[in-house]
């Protein structure tokens, strides 16, 4: 197996499907079988969900509500995301799942510890970390490469809904746009392609976190990955290169 513990960085609208906002169970049960059939390989399975079917913050900067202010709703609508992934992963037949969060909220959810989510990890859980990294001005990018280092993970999974990779341009536009099988970090930076947040790859470019991109839609592509079959588009350091 190439990659033995994985954090998964799902967008909000993987929950929500078909819709703009909100939840679809179709595309929630898609995300629990993923998920549980990745599991169940063997392969140790940590997960960021975003907010954005429910609330970002920069879109209450529009309505005038601060920023901080705003970014602290986002936040909380991520552990609104665990929550569902939680009830969903179990329904259909994953057997220990937790959710664990950087704002406290008891009486749903464990706080987020560090050595006890590798403790999880360790036994078999599955781990949903909520409420981003508990602080505002950044999107759950950030905290997904953060989790990741912080939890040892091998590989940032970075599930995309309607794409299966990086392209030297828009696919849907340039019939001859190829997508690459390698990209360094400096060239998603330097290109400012919006793959995720610079930060966020700075951030997992200066500790050597390797970011696999990759189409959720597709059937177990998050299980190939782990064989080491090439899907989607691999950031890591070096030489960017296309596939053939
Ligand atoms: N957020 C935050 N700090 C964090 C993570 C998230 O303030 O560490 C807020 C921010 O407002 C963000 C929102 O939570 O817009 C929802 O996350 P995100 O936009 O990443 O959701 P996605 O686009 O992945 O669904």
């Amino acid at each position: 197996m190439r990659y033995n513990r994985v954090l998964i960085k799902l967008s909000g609208g993987a929950l929500a499907g078909e819709r703009t906002w909100g939840f679809e169970p179709i595309a929630i049960n898609h995300i629990a079988k993923e998920v549980i059939e990745l599991h169940r390989m063997g392969v140790e399975v940590g997960i960021v969900v975003g907010g954005g079917n429910i609330f970002r913050g920069e879109l209450g900067e529009g309505w005038g509500i601060e920023r901080a202010e705003a970014d602290n709703i986002g936040m909380v609508a991520t552990v609104i995301n665990s929550m569902m992934l939680r009830g969903a992963l179990t329904s259909n037949g994953a057997d220990n799942v937790r959710v664990m969060t950087a704002i406290p909220i008891n009486s749903v959810a464990e706080p987020y510890i560090r050595l006890r989510a590798i403790h999880h990890l360790d036994r078999g859980c599955i781990v949903l970390l909520a409420a981003g990294t508990g602080n505002p001005y950044v999107t759950t990018d950030y905290p997904s490469v953060l989790r990741a280092l912080e939890l040892r993970a091998q590989i940032l999974l970075s599930a995309k809904n309607g794409t299966d990779g990086i392209y030297t341009s828009d696919p849907q536009i340039n019939t001859d746009a190829r997508r690459y099988k390698t990209i360094s970090y400096d060239t998603v930076i330097q290109k400012n392609l919006r793959v995720m947040d610079q930060t966020a790859v700075l951030l997992a470019k200066e500790n050597s976190l390797s970011i696999h991109v990759f189409d959720f839609d597709a059937p177990s592509a998050m299980q190939q990955i782990c064989r080491g079959e090439d899907v989607g588009t691999l950031i890591t350091q070096g030489q960017d290169e296309l596939f053939a």
